[in-house]
């Protein structure tokens, strides 16, 4: 029968030492965090080979008395909590006692330490958790800590150790991670002879930011900032133009503390949906603070993972707070600034301030009278359900019965203005197909060039700065002091997207009952995720019912999705309900569903569109909540500013 033993001081280290201590950024950041805790004004850290050498750690802070030296690097000894009580109130980054003694056990360690009260320092050395004599010193006030040969006598451990310049990357992480959390701080970094960092303390963030995103990043920051009774939330979040392949730079400070969390994490990617292209992850630097006892630190041996009291306020708040900050905010995609890594000194936060401003003034001045109209539209036709042209529906009447040629799409509603397929009679369908369904939009005069266009278009298109489509897919258009040019099914499916949003959340977007209900086959595993998302696809106008084996029936149908035969239809949500492989989460659902219908929709790259419709898609873009992105996130135009063009003509 085996015997139980009690496990020797050594061991106990060692064991905790494999919890802690992983690599040499594991020790960097054990030690800096210290230096943090002592309140230290100045930190410096220097490296020997990855740190596999050597790391040392030197703070201004208050020192160790030369009495507790023997304890700093024992077990469980701690100065900064006395009671279990106090794990609920922890405003130290430490706190658990054990790093000291953990490095101390795996390395040649030694302390040097001076307070404010002694005229002179102590030294301890400890080789492998064998403690020698204090011994006195002369030192600086402060602590120096240094630690050699790490893992020298635990050699499997020492095995693991990756080459220099991995183990400096994990190193150089952990110095990022506690050098951006105090910005007050002076830090250097320096690896065997090389400064790699020396960093000012600074009362402004973005300056320590910069430091380590970069200057042209820091430059297309938006900041944040709110508060919610005692939950503060601030900082910065990047320009959608920039995203990286990864969630490292996702910065996350709580109370100080850099941690990892997954919820949090989502609801940042939440805020960037339809901003950001799948696979891409948004950069952000962002600080919250909460009252210490709203959260438990001690989850995680290396508190890189906490747990919130109430982690759903968070996420709303975080979620809540970006969102409304982005709605604010110009995000347009300016050349040279997509791609995001690289970014065109050029554009400095000046010139893209001084764009800001020359959009915005000429929307104010020469398009004031558009987006006027538009809005007054908007409001007439919204209650309607459709939105129409900024053009009279007496006019557009008048052109369209003028006309007898094949009607041109609708810019807005095209599939409902397309000859409707027999399928999708309903009851009091005596009129003639070419004529829209009530509630719909009214079809544009059509523009094809054998087609003169009508003057009002002439009209309407002048002043909108001589807008154009080229290549059946771009419409070009002066803004401001640049060139705009803008995808023109992007764009479309952004603005019909941000219209049925806003009718789904209403209730009311518009439905065609099916005077003849469709069947649709489909396997039996196909047929019960449909029938599943029934809720949701009521919610999208369409109503599904059983019909027995594998079919089920289609009785009614989205309007804006007229020119699409249902079965096509059913088959796409299919494909989207199943993709997942578990079930999805209904609003993601509802969101694919949505995005689906949009895409469906819009104009497609390669449709002629008249000059009605180029105009009408501009006036949109006044009216979109977010006309930059697609819902899929690629950016609906982009700005060749008049500087940016001299530039490309050595104008300049
Ligand atoms: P913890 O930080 O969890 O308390 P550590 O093992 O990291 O545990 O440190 C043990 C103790 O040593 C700390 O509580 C602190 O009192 C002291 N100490 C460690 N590093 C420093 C430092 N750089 N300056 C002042 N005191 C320090
Ligand atoms: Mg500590």
């Amino acid at each position: 029968m085996p015997r139980i033993v009690q496990l020797s001081t050594s061991v106990v280290n060692k064991i905790a030492a494999g919890e802690v201590i992983e690599r040499p950024a594991s020790v960097v950041k054990e030690l800096m965090e210290n230096s943090v805790d002592a309140g230290a004004v100045r930190i410096d850290v220097t490296l020997g080979q990855g740190g596999g050498e050597l790391i040392r750690v030197v703070d201004d802070g208050c020192g160790i008395d030369v009495e507790d030296l023997p304890l700093a690097v024992d077990s469980h000894a701690t100065s900064k909590i006395r009671s279990a009580e106090d794990l609920f109130s922890v405003r130290t980054l430490g706190f658990r006692g054990e790093a000291l003694a953990s490095i101390a056990e795996v390395s040649r360690f030694s302390l040097r330490s001076r307070t404010a009260e002694q005229s002179s320092g102590a030294e301890l050395e400890v080789a492998g958790g064998a403690r020698g004599q204090v011994a006195p010193c002369g030192c600086p006030i402060g602590t120096r800590i240094e630690v050699r040969d790490l893992f020298f006598n635990t050699p499997v451990r020492r095995k693991f150790l990756r080459t220099t310049q991995t183990e400096m990357g994990h190193a150089g992480e952990a110095f990022a991670r506690i050098a951006l959390a105090n910005p007050h701080i002076h830090f250097t970094l320096t690896h065997n002879t090389r400064c790699i960092h020396d960093l000012p303390p600074t009362e402004r963030w973005l300056e320590r930011i910069a430091a380590f995103f970069g200057p042209e990043l820091a430059r297309e920051m938006i900041s944040v900032e709110s508060t919610d009774e005692n939950i503060t939330l601030s900082g910065y979040v990047a320009n959608p133009a920039h995203s990286r392949t990864n969630n490292r730079m996702q910065y996350l400070f709580l109370n100080g503390r850099f941690i990892r969390d997954r919820s949090l994490q989502h609801a940042l990617g939440e805020a960037y949906r339809g901003l950001l292209m799948t696979g891409r992850y948004p950069i952000s630097c962002l600080r919250l603070e909460i009252p210490a006892e709203t959260v438990d630190v001690n989850v995680h041996p290396t508190k890189l993972e906490v747990r919130f009291q109430d982690a759903g306020r968070l996420y709303s708040q975080l979620l809540g707070t970006l969102r409304t900050r982005f709605l604010s905010t110009d995000l347009t995609a300016h050349v040279g600034g997509s791609g995001g890594e690289q970014h065109e000194a050029a554009h400095d936060a000046a010139a893209a301030e001084a764009i800001r401003r020359d959009v915005v003034g000429w929307a104010k001045s020469e398009l004031a009278e558009r987006i006027d109209e538009s809005q007054r539209q908007f409001q007439r036709q919204s209650t309607q359900g459709t939105l129409v042209a900024a053009e009279s529906i007496e006019a557009q009447r008048a052109a369209a019965a003028r006309y007898d040629g094949p009607l041109s799409l609708n810019y807005l509603n095209r599939a409902a203005t397309k000859p409707r397929p027999e399928w999708l009679d309903d009851e009091d369908d005596d009129e003639d197909h070419a004529k829209p369904a009530q509630g719909q939009a009214l079809p544009a005069p059509a523009g094809d060039e054998t087609t003169p266009s009508l003057p009002a278009t002439i009209r309407r298109v002048d002043r909108g700065g001589g807008a154009m489509q080229v290549l059946n897919r771009y419409v070009i258009a002066e803004e401001g002091d640049g060139v705009v040019v803008i995808d023109q099914h992007a764009l479309h499916e952004r603005i019909l997207y941000e219209q049925i949003r806003d009718k789904v959340l209403a209730g009311a977007l518009e439905s065609q009952r099916l005077l003849v209900p469709e069947p649709v086959d489909l396997s039996s595993e196909e047929a019960a995720a449909v029938l599943a998302s029934g809720e949701v696809l009521a919610k999208l106008g369409i109503t599904v019912e059983p019909f027995g084996g594998g079919t089920i029936l289609i009785s009614s149908y989205p309007a804006m999705l007229a020119n699409m035969p249902p079965g096509e239809l059913v088959r796409e949500l299919v494909d989207r309900l199943l993709s997942g492989g578990k079930t999805p989460d209904r609003r993601d659902v509802l969101d694919e569903l949505m995005h689906m219908m949009s895409c469906k929709a819009a104009v497609k790259a390669g449709d002629r569109l008249t000059p009605v419709e180029v105009s009408a898609l501009l006036d949109q873009r006044l009216l979109a909540q977010d006309a930059h992105h697609c819902p899929h996130g690629r950016p609906t135009a982009l700005v060749f500013t008049r500087e940016e063009l001299d530039k490309q003509f050595k104008r300049t």
